[in-house]
């Protein structure tokens, strides 16, 4: 039976996911790394020393993870990048000075992650992707290599990047580092043209996110759980992403990531009360009554003692859309506070279980198999 997992780490209002898959094959999407102190640690997760214990070592001892997707270049996706990732070419990895630097075997990046004005935090990144590149460019033979796979996920204005480095919404990715997933597809829904053009205005960077269906396989190929991450992705993005979607099922969804921390604009402007099309079509893709939502984010207090995001009236729009109930909506900063651990998905034969932690034993409920006559 396969076994794979999903970890949403609690990293307050932002993000950072591991996925890995029973072969070992690991994929990170973005990060929110921060740094512990004697003062914070209790409130910290330490999510770096987690890393390290869930990645693989390469031959030359170094921790590594095969995909790297960086949805969009605002700093609570980005934070961390520079002191805990590897950036610059391989064989300058100093085993001492680049000690615990996790190596990025592929890349993803939104174009907007290429521009001048991004975040601070973004800067290491947009610097590894334009060293990268660069290889490409200046070869034109060149096809990636470990550390130096590249993917520019979206469009150059109106034409598409160099097909060796770029993705377009629509495209199937099973290949990732120079190697088959097996027991992962990853369906690619954003970023758009549009999105990407008006995009450069510096306050519409979340339009440009990356949004990713990932389906995770049994052995015999079967697809037993969907996954659907969107950054910070809000309604007109999801409105185009349901326009230019061709299968239905490529929206389907058993784990759904709360776009933007829980936020409104996925439902709506803010100030708008009505709850678009959009976000309606979006959570219909739910399958059967087991899915979850999974809020990256603070915990929820009403807005008027929070400022959103998380937006409480999000939360309680999500909680009454869910098929089976409240209680699958998930917050990673409650998960924390109960359990001092992060959110985490196993993936087996049967679909997906929420890891439950009992004080300092980890033991995981036992779903029954059942109700798979949503599994569409
Ligand atoms: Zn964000």
């Amino acid at each position: 039976m396969v076994k794979h997992y999903v970890k949403f780490y609690p990293v307050d209002n932002g993000d950072c996911a591991l996925i890995k898959l029973s072969n070992g094959k690991t994929v990170i999407i973005d990060t929110q790394i921060r740094e512990i102190t004697d003062a914070n640690k209790n409130d910290v997760y330490d999510v770096k020393a987690d890393l390290l214990k869930e990645l693989k070592k390469d031959s030359e001892g170094r921790p590594f993870v095969d995909l790297f997707i960086s949805t969009h270049p605002h700093s609570d996706h980005c934070l961390g990048f520079e002191e805990n990732f590897y950036h610059g070419k391989l064989e300058d990895y100093d085993n001492k000075k680049d000690k615990d630097k996790i190596v990025v075997g592929e890349l993803w990046i939104t174009p907007m992650g290429l521009n001048d004005d991004i975040d601070a935090s973004a800067v290491a990144i947009r610097k590894e992707a334009k060293r990268r590149r660069k290889l490409y460019d200046d070869d034109e033979d060149y096809k990636g290599e470990y550390g130096s796979y590249l993917r520019i996920v979206g469009y150059d204005k109106d034409k598409e990047y160099d097909s060796r480095y770029g993705y377009v919404p629509g495209t199937e990715v099973t290949k990732v580092n120079g190697g088959n997933l097996k027991y992962l597809k990853m369906f690619i829904h954003a970023p758009f043209k549009e999105s990407v053009e008006e995009g450069k205005d510096t306050n519409k960077k979340n339009k440009v996110s990356i949004v990713v269906q990932h389906s995770f396989k049994k052995e015999d190929g079967t697809v037993v759980c969907k996954l659907l991450t969107g950054g910070d992705a809000e309604h007109d993005v999801w409105e185009k992403i349901l326009e230019n979607n061709q299968v239905g099922s490529n929206l389907d969804w058993n784990i759904f990531e709360a776009p933007h921390h829980c936020s409104w604009t996925f439902f709506n402007d803010s100030g708008k009360d009505e709850v678009c099309q959009a976000a309606k079509d979006v959570l219909n893709h739910q399958i059967g009554y087991m899915a979850d939502v999974v809020s990256s984010c603070q915990s929820i207090e009403p807005d008027d003692k929070q400022a959103p995001p998380p937006s409480y009236k999000a939360m309680k729009e999500y909680k009454k859309r869910l098929k089976g109930g409240s209680e699958h909506f998930r917050n990673t900063s409650d998960e924390f506070k109960s359990s001092k651990e992060p959110l985490v998905y196993e993936i087996n034969d049967y679909g997906k279980v929420k890891k439950i932690y009992v004080k300092s034993t980890v033991q995981t409920v036992v779903q029954k198999p059942a109700p798979r006559a949503g599994m569409k």
